[in-house]
């Protein structure tokens, strides 16, 4: 059984949330392995929307991997009735996950970050003095704090005890090629379709060379995602033998602000349960965490702080005011889905869809913010308790 030396930092998974915090850390001198159980490139389940918030979170430039950019919305409710807006400024950036997740994994590596694909993490030991995170194959890697930026099926949150107060929600999709007609309809725009799916919703995105078409709710729709898909498809004159890569998969959302951070490790991303409960997204998430928990990282190894606590009240204060109103607006497109879709054709309400895709959320105080956020959770009922 190998035994390898000690290094800084192990980062467990290299989705947007491993590579960028692999990134972070090299580039600030410290000594990074990160490991991905896939082999690169491999894609990953995902609309692959970046919004504009998650773009300008990065620490590099994207635009390689970038296939369209969009600065239109259509949000139907019912597949009927429909609302267009077109912003100022692009509002999210069209990517293939199989493309960026490479991508970002190359500049950790540049960076000077040691990754190792196609390596799977069966455990990680924190009984003694500095973490181990065991691979298949038994070899032991020690490191002075250990990352879980392995996603919502990942082993790390398990194995450190953290980040177990997740609900799921789940997701199916599939692409369809692009044809003149369709890229004289999406281009530049991505379509939302409201009131479709039980506790979510459907989208069309563009991309070059195909659109990737959508659905999401709540974990009870499982088994019905393939006739909500098939519904979308249908809506948006897909047939069903165009559709390819259909695939679906679990979206981890927080219960709590508690139990991501302990001593010497942490969790970031989906490992984390920090998909926004209203739209889905999780990459802004995955960058904003892997930022603050690199942060708290570098504190543990310049010996500035004892472990990685700071992480999660940083992470609570950063997120749990964007937590709140995405819990508040989607209680109202599900509970009155047509009020909801006349508010969003507003142009106040537009300004603010433009401001909350663009920014990074401001930071609030959690007690009064927490309060809001079970409101807005109860009145979605016990699938969102
Ligand atoms: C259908 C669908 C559509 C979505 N659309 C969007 C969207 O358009 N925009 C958006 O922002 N978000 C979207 N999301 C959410 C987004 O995909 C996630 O929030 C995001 O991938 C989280 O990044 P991550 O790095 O935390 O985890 P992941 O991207 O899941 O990466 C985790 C990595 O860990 C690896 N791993 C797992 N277990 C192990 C192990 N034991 N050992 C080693 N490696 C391991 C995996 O192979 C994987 O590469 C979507 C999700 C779904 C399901």
């Amino acid at each position: 059984m190998a035994v390898s030396d000690a290094v800084d930092v192990v980062v467990v998974g290299a989705g947007p949330a491993g590579s960028t915090a692999a990134y972070r850390l090299a580039r600030e001198g410290a000594r990074v392995v990160f490991l991905d159980r896939m082999s690169f490139p491999r894609d990953k389940p995902c609309g692959g929307g970046l919004t504009r918030r998650a773009t300008r979170i990065l620490p590099f430039d994207v635009s390689p991997v970038v296939e369209d950019v969009v600065d239109k919305l259509d949000v139907r409710l019912r597949y009927s009735r429909m609302t267009h807006q077109v912003f100022r400024d692009p509002v999210a950036h069209m990517t293939q996950r199989r493309r960026l997740d490479h991508f970002l994994a190359e500049r950790a590596a540049e960076a000077g970050a040691e990754f190792r694909d196609h390596v799977r993490v069966r455990d990680i030991e924190t009984d003694g003095v500095l973490p181990v995170v065991v691979l298949d194959g038994g070899e032991r890697i020690t490191a002075s704090v250990v990352l879980g930026a392995d996603g919502a099926n990942g082993v790390s949150g398990k194995a450190l005890g953290l980040g177990a107060d997740r609900m799921f929600g789940v997701a199916l999709e599939g692409n369809a090629p692009m044809t003149p007609e369709r890229e004289r309809i999406h281009r530049a725009r991505v379509t939302l379709e409201l009131a479709t799916v039980p506790g979510g919703y459907a989208w069309v995105f563009p991309k070059g060379d195909h659109i990737n078409l959508g659905v999401g709710g709540w974990a009870s729709e499982g088994p019905r995602l393939r006739e909500h898909l098939s519904r979308l498809c249908r809506a948006h004159g897909v047939r069903d033998d165009e559709l390819s890569a259909v695939r679906g998969h679990r979206m981890p959302l927080r219960r709590a602000w508690t139990g991501v951070a302990r001593g010497r490790a942490a969790v970031v991303g989906d490992a984390a349960g920090l998909i926004d409960p209203l739209s889905g997204d999780g990459m802004f998430e995955a960058f904003l965490s892997s930022e603050l928990a690199t942060a708290a990282a570098l504190d543990v190894l310049a010996g500035r702080a004892a472990g990685m606590e700071p992480y999660g009240g940083r992470l609570r204060t950063a997120l749990a005011g964007h937590a709140a109103t995405a819990w508040m607006a989607r209680a109202a497109i599900e509970r009155v889905p047509t009020l909801a879709w006349h508010v969003l054709r507003t142009r106040p309400a537009g300004r603010f869809l433009a401001h909350r895709l663009a920014s990074r959320p401001p930071e609030v105080e959690v007690p009064l913010i927490g309060g809001v956020e079970r409101a807005a959770r109860r009145v979605l009922g016990p699938q969102a308790l």
